[in-house]
């Protein structure tokens, strides 16, 4: 396939006369052979660390003039990134070829067993935040291999430097003054404009954000299922999922499975903690008044007050948990899953069902809503069966109850009158609806079609799971 040089791109005869034509400043031979020292000779080329090259822009001629591939080789350099567009630069250095580049990566790169990548976006700006997220996770799982790779723009200063730190604070979590210093050391000049030095720390923020699991009152915004699910996405680097492959939320999984775990062990006092655990960001109830609406009765409190979490607790335990440790807590000695269960549903804006009279209407809400919230029945299945010998009704409807205030985020009194659709929905065999069977190609026009919705201020916005209707 030939590119050649597109409508706006005339304009850069003048550009690239500016930058010295074949004599370009950036990236012809003669730009080469002035620095000395460069690793790799017939290229302007520096070790920004011991595993990542950044260098101007090869040529077919300089490759096969200075066996550049060759030299790749035997330095372990395993991938060339090239972060221009096709057709820029068209008249400067040896110029471009079919490709749109100055080489062809196919016989230039690929044939000679070296991995090619392109993620271009324009000369002296920066990208999006999901290109470079795209950018970093490929970079990062080649040098996780135990490879080095090269990185090139036109110059090998602007671009390159900006993907380079940012693949520094992605691998080794630093920050982006950190990761700037680093870059601007090894390849001096390196990230050219106030808008790439602020992108970093925009790149920096959003990672550190996509590790959120738990809103913490006061200091984080609530957020939305959605938002979790595209977090997950960036913090596990997974593809997006196809219609027919909808999961709930790790942290969803996670959470009913440790309840489970509990329930299995001691379903009483479970269910005791699960009752009496107050909503934390709803709204506030002393724990005395809570119970009494949630059980309907002045029971004997003594015993739930005893079993019931401390939320000071809970919270150092979102803290841990948002500090991007994804090796969450597998055991405690207090059930304390089913207070975490409850308040990862009660932050969510907007709550996950807004509804559940209407079982026809409740079906055709968003697969990854109707995912969760299957599993959050198999949870209360789970605990009906496992608390069956042990807990009267009375106690199992203030279950449900419990359930239901945290599922539509409603005050206990509404929610018990939702208590003949949630056991129905419990003791029905109601589950999420399967997808429809669709063709790869109606599929591929959904996600396609997804609406954007905008996640990151001043960026570009994510692609999002596609919350397909049935
Ligand atoms: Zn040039």
């Amino acid at each position: 396939m030939s590119v050649g040089p597109r409508e706006w791109e005339k304009s850069l005869t003048i550009k690239c006369r500016f930058c010295g034509g074949p004599k370009c400043k950036r990236c012809s031979e003669y730009a080469a052979l002035l620095k000395i020292d460069s690793p790799i000779k017939g290229l302007h080329a520096d070790w920004v660390t011991d595993s990542i090259l950044g260098m101007m822009r090869p040529s077919t001629r300089l490759m096969q003039t200075y066996r550049i591939a060759e030299q790749f080789t035997r330095l372990k350099i395993k991938a060339v990134f090239n972060l221009t567009i096709p057709g820029e630069h068209p008249h400067c250095g040896d110029g471009n070829g079919p490709s749109g580049f100055p080489y062809d990566p196919e016989t230039d790169l690929m044939a000679q067993k070296i991995e090619f990548y392109n993620f271009g976006w324009e000369d002296m700006t920066s990208p999006n935040v999901v290109l470079m997220l795209d950018i970093t996770t490929v970079m990062a799982s080649v040098l996780a291999q135990g490879y080095k790779v090269a990185v090139h723009c036109h110059a090998g200063y602007g671009r390159t430097g900006l993907a380079i730190a940012c693949t520094l604070v992605f691998q080794h979590g630093i920050s982006a003054q950190e990761a700037i210093q680093i870059v601007r050391r090894g390849r001096p000049g390196s990230i050219q404009t106030h808008g790439q030095v602020a992108f970093v720390g925009r790149f920096h923020d959003h990672l550190r954000q996509s590790k959120l699991v738990f809103a913490i009152p006061t200091i984080h915004d609530r957020f939305s299922l959605q938002i979790a699910l595209e977090r997950e996405r960036q913090q596990f680097h997974a593809t997006p999922s196809s219609t027919s492959m909808v999961l709930p939320p790790k942290i969803i999984s996670y959470l009913c499975t440790q309840v489970e775990s509990w329930a299995s062990k001691d379903a009483l006092i479970l269910c005791m903690a699960f009752i009496a655990h107050v909503p934390a960001t709803t709204y506030t109830i002393p724990i005395q008044a809570h119970l009494q609406m949630v059980l309907g009765c002045d029971a004997t409190l003594d015993l739930f007050l005893e079993h019931s979490l401390d939320s000071d607790e809970l919270t150092q335990i979102k803290i841990q948990m948002n500090s991007g440790e994804t090796n969450w807590p597998r055991d405690s000695t207090k059930p304390i899953f089913a207070g975490l269960l409850l308040d990862w549903l009660e932050h969510l804006n907007p709550p996950l069902l807004d509804q559940i009279n209407d079982i026809a209407l409740l079906n055709k809400a968003p697969l990854t809503v109707l995912r969760t919230l299957e599993r959050i029945i198999d949870v209360l299945r789970k605990l009906k069966e496992f608390a069956a010998s042990v807990v009267c009704d009375e106690l199992l409807d203030a279950l449900y109850t419990r359930a239901v205030m945290a599922i539509l985020q409603i005050p206990s009194l509404r929610a018990r009158t939702f208590l003949p659709q949630i056991k129905a929905l419990v003791e029905s065999n109601w589950g999420c609806p399967s997808p429809l069977n669709l063709s790869m190609r109606i599929q591929q026009e959904l996600i396609l079609n997804v609406p954007e919705t905008k996640l990151f201020e001043g960026e570009k916005p994510a692609r999002l799971l596609p919350s397909t209707s049935l």
